[in-house]
């Protein structure tokens, strides 16, 4: 029997250990588990060159609980180690490791997001144990086994073991702080979170199943009646991973169903089925392999919880995926694995890494091509998915200018006619009527197309195009759209009178003199309030309403892109709800304003309610006012 000393330069690194990222304390047990996972997968290898002759095939690890020793035990079938081995990777190589690993991110605990997912190694077995025991059994034959054991000083001690088979079993005492990691509940879950793709089939306890060698026969009971027999149950393992994941896969062994099946699997919880998915796989100049999936997103805008999960190897690493899939395709799900992205760096070591830019390029690229070759393969299945998938694009169009470029081509603009377009088919259709004197291409949306109703008639009745579009970002969406160039202006139908809005050469002459013109502005400011609107004589087609209330659309945008947070709007706080009335001077009800005399007041006030009500702003008492003297006004 030997005793030794860790090579230590830092005395005290077990109770550092203890400490360190106290809420990932549960991560030892992933850490176990993928030590046992390489093991065996290095004799898988070994076997596959000749250089292990037994059977590597019907390898598995195991998980047991004994919860009145309080003891947990991690159990493979791997390549174990020799003695010299033990002394040479867990004293020396995982000590060294795991002190670096403290060394250099002791004072970093607050930018953890990323680090402490992995590097601790071993040794982090050490947070949950006040002592660790190790039986391993190399597959080289005659080497002896060898039992190590460390309470947590350096100090520790090496002998021979008892161990028959090969592989390695690690015994850990479990701490009185840290008994919850004896409750097999608590086992599961963690088995589940980091362990559920692991490539090597974990056994956790037995479960009962159904014979599948006995088939129950027919027989008759008491009464003569037939009946089945009782089927013969038969006690198996319980493993709780999947070994080979649907992304592990290569895209042409896989049907539209296993795709589906796989999301069920990631997220159980999900009833809705996604849209469709992306099958991600390069191995150069970065190895990335995963399933993106895109989820309806239009009902329910809760993307907290159901994130896209980064694995290693098929091991689970964590649901924050911030830095390495860019920021509008987190509202995707689905899978990314690479070993090339690091993980014990901060997110913003992360962020400025080459190869991890990369992969949010080739992520983006990807997911581009794929809504590219959607469009142009199914055109008509691409509009019917459109309003669930436009936030996404949308959004990606602000945040990358990448990702706008080849968006350009699929991006689709719905009219309120339903007809989906893009930029370039819109601009085609609308530019005969909807190019102004000054040469401007003028785009008129609605973003309610029950509340903006009555404009868009009148819009369609002029036999101008609609859009309807009705996403939070839109008004940043349009800033851009505008600032590409191209004389192309948005308009919001309501936001001034379609004569304004699109301005042809020829001038609409007022059937009013100015005399009379000057007059009616007098008669409609003396009864309109005057903090809430500005009236603005216009002269229109007679048959255009007598009176638009209309939100100019500067303000109406600024005060949109500032809820929804842009840039360069700071301190524009608090606009006052403004609007303009225009009044059509050319239409009839004018003379009649002009003319009467005991009547003028119900006229304007009527005509104002009636802008009012089909912009949806008349409620309360003023409903109630309206409603009555309309009544009069009929009796009269
Ligand atoms: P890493 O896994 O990053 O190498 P660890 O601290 O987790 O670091 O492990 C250190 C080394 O100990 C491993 O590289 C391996 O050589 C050895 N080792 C640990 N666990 C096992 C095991 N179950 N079977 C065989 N070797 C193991
Ligand atoms: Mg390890």
């Amino acid at each position: 029997m030997a005793k030794g000393k860790i090579n230590v330069a830092v005395e005290n690194i077990f109770p550092l250990i203890k400490r360190f990222l106290y809420s990932d304390h549960e991560i030892f047990l992933r850490e176990l588990i993928s030590n046992a996972t390489d093991a065996t997968l290095k004799l898988k290898h070994l076997a596959s060159i000749g250089e292990f002759k037994g059977d590597a095939d019907n390898v598995k690890l195991e998980v047991k609980i004994d919860k009145e020793g309080k003891k947990l035990h991690i159990i493979d079938q791997g390549i174990g180690m020799s003695k010299e081995e033990v002394k040479k990777y867990i004293n020396d190589i995982a000590f060294s490791g795991a002190e670096e690993f403290l060394e250099k991110f002791k004072d970093e605990k607050n930018d953890a997001g990323i680090i402490g997912h992995f590097g601790l190694g071993f040794y982090s077995a050490f947070m949950v144990a006040e002592q660790v025991e190790i039986h391993t059994k190399s597959f080289v034959e005659d080497e002896p086994a060898a039992h190590w054991i460390c309470d947590g000083s350096p100090e520790y001690t090496l002998k021979n073991s008892e161990k028959k088979d090969r592989g390695t079993e690690i015994i850990l005492h479990i701490d009185e702080d840290s008994l919850e990691f004896l409750e097999e509940n608590r086992i599961n879950e963690l088995l589940n979170k980091y362990n559920k793709f692991m490539p090597v089939p974990i056994k956790f306890g037995t479960e009962e199943v159904a014979d599948p060698e006995h088939e129950p026969k027919t027989i008759k009971d008491e009464e003569g009646k037939e009946t089945k027999e009782p089927q013969k149950m038969i006690t198996v393992d319980r493993i709780i991973n999947n070994p080979n994941p649907a992304w592990t896969k290569q895209p042409s062994d896989l049907k539209d169903e296993e795709y589906k099946s796989f999301y069920r699997e990631l997220y159980p919880m999900q009833f809705e089925e996604p849209l469709f998915h992306i099958h991600l796989n390069v191995d150069y100049p970065f190895n990335l392999t995963g399933i993106l999936y895109f989820p309806k997103l239009t009902t329910n805008m809760d993307v907290q919880k159901d994130k896209i999960q980064l694995y290693q190897n098929q091991v689970f690493v964590t649901d924050n995926v911030e830095g390495i899939v860019p920021d509008f395709l987190q509202m995707l799900r689905g899978v990314i694995d690479s070993p090339d992205i690091p993980l014990n760096v901060s997110r913003s070591y992360l962020q400025a890494d080459g190869a991890v830019k990369k992969i949010s390029s080739y992520i983006t690229k990807k997911v581009a091509d794929k809504l590219s070759s959607l469009f142009k393969n199914d055109r008509e299945g691409f509009e019917k998915k459109w309003d669930d998938i436009k936030i996404v694009i949308e959004y990606g169009m602000l945040s990358e200018p990448k990702f706008f470029e080849k968006a350009q081509k699929f991006a689709l603009y719905p009219t309120t006619k339903d007809e989906y377009l893009t930029f370039d088919e819109l601009k085609d259709k609308i530019k005969a009527a909807q190019t102004d004197k000054d040469g401007n291409l003028v785009v008129l949306y609605a973003s309610d197309k029950e509340a903006q109703h009555g404009f868009i008639e009148e819009a369609n009745e002029k036999g101008y195009e609609v859009l309807l579009l009705d996403s939070p970002i839109v008004s940043h969406l349009i800033q851009k759209l505008e600032g590409d160039g191209d004389k192309v202006k948005f308009a919001r139908v309501d936001s001034d009178s379609l004569e304004k809005l699109i301005q042809k050469e020829e001038d609409q002459v007022s059937k009013l003199s100015q005399e009379d013109q000057d007059k009616l502005k007098g008669y409609i400011e003396e009864i309109v309030p005057k903090e809430k609107y500005t009236v603005q004589l216009e002269a229109m087609d007679s048959k255009s309403s007598p009176f638009i209330i209309t939100q100019p659309e500067f303000m109406r945008r600024m005060k949109e892109m500032q809820q929804t947070g842009g840039g360069g709007m700071m301190g524009m706080g608090g606009f006052p709800e403004m609007y303009n009335l225009v009044v059509n001077t050319n239409s009839d009800l004018m003379q009649k304003i002009l003319k009467a005399k005991g009547k003028r007041t119900e006229y304007i006030n009527q005509a104002l309610d009636l802008a009012r009500l089909s912009q949806n702003l008349l409620q309360g008492k003023e409903m109630t006012d309206f409603i009555r003297r309309s009544y009069e006004l009929m009796n009269n």
